[in-house]
């Protein structure tokens, strides 16, 4: 047993953290426990500069581009990056010669695609700048051309594809996306792009993305100009809130649940956990500051805005959030945070925990999207206005929204879920799994008084005006956060929707891509409708106020402002139609139901067949997380847990004898009589343990069996993971039992308070 388990904390490092050679496993939980509690603060040199001078030096931003382009290439590369136009070969080739001089000076002396395939995370390559000259005979050279940044044949062939691209059309290639800027980490200078097959389907996360934008973006800009033709562009913006634990780094090492899973799937809850709330917006514990001030400092030489830092409400959970931004960008700059955020926690003898769920019984992490779309002309859509104009524009964006929520809210479900999530989700501090939209008193008084308004009314200009009461002063009456409430996974925020299902180890891309294309198809909807009214006669504001009346009413199920954590919230949303599926697998058949083909395809984001590979990838990645923490769990059942209870139960026995040894029969049995309870109860229990793994190992062979892989995935959800919980259980009561010394796992209470 001991040999084994010195054999898995080799495998995850910890070996350089203690060095020690045979030590048995409770030993090391002790060790790790000690190094952890005397670890200090690590010590970051001062940058010597303010923000503002060191900000955005690692990215090809517009004032390095200014730098390093000709103006009038630089214009045809702005002219991309706001308009979309396509940018010509000759264009390609100044600004790779730009960004190699650019890089070179920095330092680089390779380059990549930078992509995001299926998986999570992101994807490179990296090649050298060098080159021969003329053939291995003249020398070489630093030589990067147009060509090689604008396009890549990574053999990427073992990303999943879903199917997409088989043996036969193996190749898939990477285009650089131009607007976001290329950057570098380390010695390489990183383009983003996207990861598409030679067929054209996409195979990555970038982009459906890109493509929801430019849809909501023309769907937006044709319904603005009912009010303001002026309008040319409309952005959306995303701002995303962070949630993240850490754990000191011999600690995690002692846990192979959290090296391979990471989460723990098992352990007892502490005595005290959040229950004082006395972490949230705490002090912070002065070796995470070191650690944020160092990941601050990286994040801005990437521009990226980072605002907000604070303490969570579980211990040793903690966010970060930067200023909102562009969609697609702050995507980008979301994923290169979490990877940054990985390098720098490993330097501060942190282990970085981007799972939903790492730790049972207090709160799991989210990654809230803040969302919202603003025209070129500096309107935000979803800012409440102070005239009648402003505010039916405002009216109409939200309303269209509402709507378009409430026809996809099984497929913005299927957007967010994963394994992972599916923990937070539904637990008792999380978004439930039912996607509600909150928006609070003033809003909801608006829309009752709209709804209301009688169908013959005819709604002048003077009316409209008089909604300005009810309107116009809403700012300042939502930045009081009584009016936030916290239970639902859609809100509206005062300027922007707060979406909050979103799972911190998630790439924001899937959320908002659906986001944005739902509510692109919705706004196109409305527009037809609002054209149809007007071709009939009716003027354009009635028409408008007609149609936002008709959809007020329709949305009215996904209105919800109750305690979305309560069961009675669960039963009324099945009566109201909300999708109210809790398996994982099945929920995201929504990504392929008809309506959600028929809105995909005819906003051009995803077709059919794209659909399907994409959720095939899910689907497997589904049953790979699941049979993996399968597979951990019973290792650690037989490998940790069962032999130490049966070393504690063997004490006991031994106890049990020596006291009859000594004492006439009546007397021992009477004097252990505890002892006796105990040797049963942990025997009860191992034995629980044993026949549980003993079913799941069946049930995972049965599943692997099935060949389809939704099948195989339902299988996983319905009876492996199944097991999670009941082993889990008599394991925690394992805990609690054995004497504390041999217990080889680091607890709850150990794992969860960084000095
Ligand atoms: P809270 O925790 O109170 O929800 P935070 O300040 O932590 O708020 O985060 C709010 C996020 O919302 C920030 O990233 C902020 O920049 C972003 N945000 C603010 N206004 C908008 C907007 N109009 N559109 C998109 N994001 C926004
Ligand atoms: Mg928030």
């Amino acid at each position: 047993m001991y040999r084994q388990t010195i054999q898995d904390s080799r495998t995850t490092g910890y070996q350089t953290a203690i060095n020690n050679q045979f030590v048995n496993m409770s030993t090391l939980r002790f060790k790790a426990v000690e190094v952890a509690s005397k670890r200090a603060p690590v010590e970051i040199p001062s940058p010597g500069q303010l923000p503002s001078e060191y900000y955005g030096t690692y990215v090809f931003n517009r004032t390095q581009m200014s730098k390093y382009l000709s103006k009038e290439t630089m214009n045809i590369v702005l002219a991309a990056i706001d308009q979309g136009t396509t940018l010509h070969r000759e264009i390609a080739d100044h600004v790779a010669a730009g960004m190699k001089m650019w890089a070179i000076e920095m330092g680089a002396t390779h380059y990549s695609h930078w992509f995001q395939p299926l998986t999570e995370g992101t994807a490179e390559k990296h090649d050298s700048f060098i080159d021969y000259v003329n053939g291995p005979a003249g020398g070489i050279i630093e030589r990067f051309s147009g060509k090689l940044l604008a396009q890549q044949e990574p053999d990427a062939s073992s990303f999943p594809s879903g199917g997409i691209r088989n043996t036969f059309e193996a190749r898939g290639y990477t285009a650089w996306d131009p607007s976001s800027p290329a950057f570098i980490i380390d010695d390489t200078l990183c383009i983003p792009t996207v990861f598409i097959s030679y067929t054209g389907e996409a195979l990555d996360y970038k982009t459906p993305l890109l493509k929801a934008l430019s849809a909501v973006d023309k769907a937006a800009t044709a319904v603005c100009h009912f009010f303001h033709p002026e309008v040319k562009k409309v952005y959306s913006y995303l701002g995303w809130e962070q949630e993240y634990f850490l754990v000191d780094e011999a600690l995690y090492a002692a846990r192979p649940d959290l090296c391979l899973t990471e989460r723990t799937l098992m352990g007892h809850e502490s005595a005290k956990n959040q229950q004082l709330e006395d972490h949230y917006f705490g002090a912070i514990p002065s070796r995470v500051a070191a650690f944020m001030k160092e990941l601050e400092y990286e994040a801005y030489k990437y521009a990226i805005p980072l605002k907000t830092r604070h303490n969570e409400v579980a211990p040793n959970q903690f966010e970060l959030a930067p200023i909102f931004g562009e969609t697609n960008l702050a995507v980008d700059q979301n994923l290169l945070v979490m990877s940054l955020m990985h390098r720098i926690a490993a330097k501060h003898h942190f282990r970085l925990l981007l799972h939903e769920k790492p730790f049972a019984g207090v709160n799991g992490s989210g990654k809230h999207n803040n969302w919202s779309l603003g025209t070129d002309t500096g309107i935000g859509l979803f800012t409440p206005g102070k005239t009648a104009n402003e505010n039916l524009l405002f009216v109409t964006f939200l309303v269209n929204t509402l709507m378009a929520v409430y026809k996809h809210n099984a497929l913005l479900k299927a957007s967010i879920m994963s394994a992972s999530n599916a923990h937070r989700l539904g637990a008792n501090e999380a978004p439930p799994a039912i996607i509600s939209v909150f928006l609070g008193k003033q809003i909801s008084a608006v829309l009752d008084k709209i709804e209301e308004s009688s169908e013959d009314d005819d709604i002048t200009v003077d009316e409209l005006k008089k909604m300005k009461l009810g309107i116009s002063h809403i700012p300042e009456v939502l930045i009081d956060n009584t009016d936030r409430n916290r239970t639902s996974p859609f809100a509206f925020t005062g300027n922007r929707f707060e979406f909050r299902a979103v799972g911190a180890s998630a790439n924001c891309s899937p959320a908002m891509f659906v986001l944005n294309a739902t509510v692109a198809a919705q706004l196109i909807d409305f527009k037809a409708e609002i054209e149809q009214k007007m071709k009939k006669g009716m003027k354009k504001e009635q028409a408008i106020f007609d149609t936002l009346r008709i959809y007020i009413k329709a949305s009215k199920p996904i209105r919800f402002e109750g305690n979305g954590y309560s069961d009675e919230w669960k039963e009324e949303a099945a009566c109201r139609g909300l999708d109210c599926e809790t398996s994982v697998p099945v929920i995201y058949d929504a990504y392929t139901s008809p309506q959600s083909v028929e809105m995909f395809e005819r906003i051009g984001v995803l077709n059919e067949k794209e659909l399907h590979a994409r959720n095939e990838v899910k689907w497997e990645t589904y049953t790979k997380k699941i049979q993996i923490e399968a597979r951990v769990l019973g290792d650690l059942c037989m490998n940790h847990i069962i032999p130490v209870a049966t070393e504690y139960q063997s004490m006991l026995l031994d106890n049990l004898f020596k006291m009859r040894a000594v004492f006439d029969k009546e007397k021992a049995d009477h004097l252990s009589k505890e002892d006796a309870a105990l040797i049963e109860e942990i025997a009860a229990h191992i034995s629980a343990i044993k026949t549980n793994v003993d079913d799941m190992v069946n049930a995972r062979k049965a599943a692997n069996k099935l060949e389809d892989a939704r099948e195989k995935a339902v299988a996983y959800h319905d009876t492996v993971q199944v097991y999670f919980d009941i082993i889990r259980y008599h394991v925690d009561k394992l805990e609690l039992i054995v004497d504390n010394q041999m217990w080889t796992l680091p607890k709850y209470r150990e794992l969860l308070f960084i000095n």
